[in-house]
């Protein structure tokens, strides 16, 4: 049987300002859904570290951080953006996220697990090098794929975002570094306004870029090609040496945040496609941190259904079903842009 492991911990619902939709509530309820249906038992559970400044700096500058840590203060929130708060224990639950994903990495990488699921907040594709935003303050995803170059020897990594917003702060981390491929599928034009198919990246990074933006009222059937089409075979070009997926869900159906249509049955079936690549490319290592995903049962059940293929389960039915029976969008342009201009 496959191993996977988990990171968690109780830090992480000490980022909360009450009444936003990245709440620990989010996380409460996937952990609850997870022990009841028995998953907890069956993965390791592998203990976070706090992520140091020169973690951090792999990826951010040395002002944003000082800025995040500032803005820190006991007994207020403070608004980093019009959507990115913090509070005093944002700063220790931040780093303690990031540290929670270079842990992971490195339990992968030690053979310790096959595979891991951090259930993290908060998230991170958001974060440029120089800027908290979209709920994220430091990027999770982004530090945890520089530190398995920089320091653990690899050479090529992959960074697969499903969530619905486009990794913005993954791709300004990556622009100019073919050593990382970011690939990701979106919901566009939608926050933050980037991820084009014409941005592919630049320098010794040109081509290590794909995005492939997706118009409102795409369900699993158009994500399913666009992992069949093109992130399979942009990944068996690439071949990685370990995996990171930007885990978001706010791509479901009864998402308050977005207008796309896929159900937790879809995100089993892009979690398959994913870990079958990981096993013929890079040992099965895989290793996926939350990003967003706003309706708690549509979050619990859908990161259930990833956990789901890293332990070799079948898909468990969830009470959310499939979403509207509705014809998607037209997509076929897009993705022959795509496969166009990346050459696949
Ligand atoms: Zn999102």
């Amino acid at each position: 049987m496959p191993r996977a492991g988990y990171v968690y911990d109780p830090l992480y619902l000490e980022h909360d300002v009450p009444g936003h939709p990245e709440s620990p509530g989010r996380l409460r309820a996937i952990m609850a859904h997870l022990e009841d249906a028995g998953l907890l038992a069956q993965m390791t559970s592998l203990t976070p570290r706090d992520a140091t400044p020169d973690d951090l700096e792999l990826v951010h500058s040395g002002a944003l951080i000082e800025r995040v840590r500032q803005a820190c203060q006991p007994d207020t929130d403070h608004w980093l953006d019009v959507d990115t708060y913090v509070v005093a224990r944002s700063y220790d639950a931040a780093l303690r996220a990031a540290g929670g994903v270079l842990a992971a990495v490195d339990a992968v990488l030690d053979g310790q697990t096959d595979s891991a699921f951090c259930l993290v907040r908060p998230p991170g594709h958001h974060a440029t090098p120089d800027r908290a935003m979209g709920f994220c303050l430091f990027n999770n995803v982004a530090i945890a794929a520089a530190h398995a170059l920089a320091r653990r020897g690899l050479e090529r990594v992959a960074i697969v975002d499903f969530d619905v917003h486009h990794g913005n702060g993954t791709q300004d981390a990556f622009y100019a570094d073919g050593r990382v491929l970011y690939f990701s599928t979106h919901q566009h034009p939608f926050y933050p306004g980037t991820g084009y198919w014409t941005a592919t990246g630049e320098g010794s990074g040109e081509g290590a870029i794909v995005n492939v933006p997706l118009p409102r009222g795409c369900g699993d059937a158009e994500y399913l090609r666009c992992y069949r089409e093109i992130c399979a075979p942009a990944l068996r070009r690439f071949r990685p040496q370990l995996l990171l997926v930007s885990a978001g869900f706010d791509a479901h159906f009864a998402d308050p945040l977005a207008q796309m249509l896929v159900s937790a049955r879809g995100y089993h079936g892009i979690a398959t496609i994913l870990r079958e690549l990981a096993v013929e490319l890079c040992d099965g290592r895989i290793v996926y941190t939350l990003e967003g995903g706003y309706d708690h049962t549509a979050l619990a059940w859908s990161v259930r259904a990833c956990i789901d293929t890293l332990l070799g389960n079948p898909f468990s039915p969830d009470p959310l079903g499939h979403g509207p029976r509705i014809a998607g969008p037209d997509i076929e342009g897009m993705l022959a842009a795509v496969k166009r201009v990346h050459g696949l």
